[in-house]
């Protein structure tokens, strides 16, 4: 019996190359496949015609190239940023944002369908877990977006939906493809993962030496608060959570991102900051970005206004290695953090 067509964007090159010389084509072919996956996006193998037609009918019947299609694309009349809702082969949807940067693009993936961690400012998790993304189906976010985005770098940060460390080993394997210099070409160091923040997950990753970057999402200065907004993080504190991403960066030699929603008159106030402060001494390597909330109607909370987003800011002068702001792109299109949700209804077309 024919075995099931496998996801050609899941294998790394080596592995990729082993397949197609048992597939009875030379070992060289691998590179001629790899440009029309990686590079000329080929949609089906049909397009690659320096193959024989003998060649791409073995192609096609070992492979399938993820055919995700694409349900909505909103472009942000603000701010240029796009979001793309990417129905998978089974029906499912997830969403992936593109926002042109400053000389490059940084594009945002999801992991997960819907996310089971619960964080109460957070659209997303308001699905629940649905699934798990495959690393073909991560990787074709990106391959996706990247037609969009020119010539100019790409940066890719896993902050759409889903926790990338509740499907670490897809997500691995999505960044060893995106990463490696024969196939997507994007560089390990510019591909963060930012996570709610599970110690031992962290650690797991560190143990896989990605070399890619942390972000931790921190968006309380204490424990009570932090389990009231994100539950999951009733399960270790943030003293663990810290250490682990202060562990991290000493084996990656590099900072950590700390992210903090802020949440008007709930996690912004004075008492807040001085607690915050606290937490980040210069000496040690973290970074803190504050992420003024985004709304939408179906979450309870405000976004404070740029003043008192500022007055916050400045109250965390000197702790840190930097304080910076991140306002969010893409909000008129509810495709800035928090907002994804993935389904048609929330993501009408443009
Ligand atoms: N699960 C991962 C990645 C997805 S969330 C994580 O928790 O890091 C990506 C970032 O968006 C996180 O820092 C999260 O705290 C933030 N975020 C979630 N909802 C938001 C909202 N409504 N407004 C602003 N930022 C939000």
């Amino acid at each position: 019996m024919q075995a099931a067509p496998q996801a050609i964007k899941a294998l790394d090159y080596p592995a990729l190359a082993d397949r197609i010389v048992a597939l009875g084509l030379e070992r060289w072919r691998t590179d001629q496949i790899v440009d029309w996956v990686y590079r000329k996006h080929a949609a089906d193998f049909e397009a690659m015609t320096n193959l024989s037609a003998a060649q791409r009918a073995a192609l096609a019947a070992a492979f399938h190239l993820t055919p995700v299609r694409e349900a909505a694309h909103q472009i942000s009349a603000r701010d240029g940023t796009r979001k793309f809702l990417l129905q998978q082969t089974d029906g499912q949807s997830v969403e992936t944002v593109l926002m042109p940067m400053d000389g490059h693009h940084t594009v945002c993936v999801s992991s997960q369908v819907g996310c089971r961690f619960a964080c109460k400012f957070c659209l997303t998790a308001r699905r629940g877990l649905v699934r798990q993304l495959a690393p073909d189906e991560i990787v074709q976010q990106v391959l996706h977006a990247r037609r969009y985005a020119g010539d100019a770098g790409l940066n890719i940060v896993f902050m759409g939906m889903g926790e990338p460390l509740d499907n670490l080993d897809a997500v691995a394997q999505a960044v060893r493809v995106l990463s490696s210099p024969q196939l997507a070409t994007i560089g390990a160091r510019r591909i963060t993962v930012s996570t709610t923040g599970i110690p031992e997950r962290i650690a797991a990753l560190a143990d896989l030496d990605l070399r890619v970057r942390l972000a931790v999402s921190l968006n309380a200065s204490d424990d009570a608060e932090r389990r009231r907004l994100m539950p999951v993080s009733g399960r270790h504190t943030l003293a663990e959570t810290l250490g682990a991403a202060a562990d991290f960066a000493r084996r990656t030699r590099h900072h950590v991102t700390l992210e903090y929603v802020l949440l008007h008159g709930v996690n912004d106030r004075a008492e807040d900051a001085v607690r915050l402060r606290a937490l980040g001494p210069p000496a040690a390597p973290f970074k803190l970005n504050l992420i003024p909330f985004n709304p939408d109607p179906r979450l309870r909370y405000e976004r404070p206004d740029a003043a008192s987003v500022e007055a916050f800011r400045a109250r965390l002068d000197g702790s840190f290695r930097s304080v910076t702001v991140r306002w969010s792109m893409g909000l008129d299109i509810d495709a800035a953090c928090g907002q994804l949700f993935g389904d048609r209804a929330a993501s009408p077309a443009a």
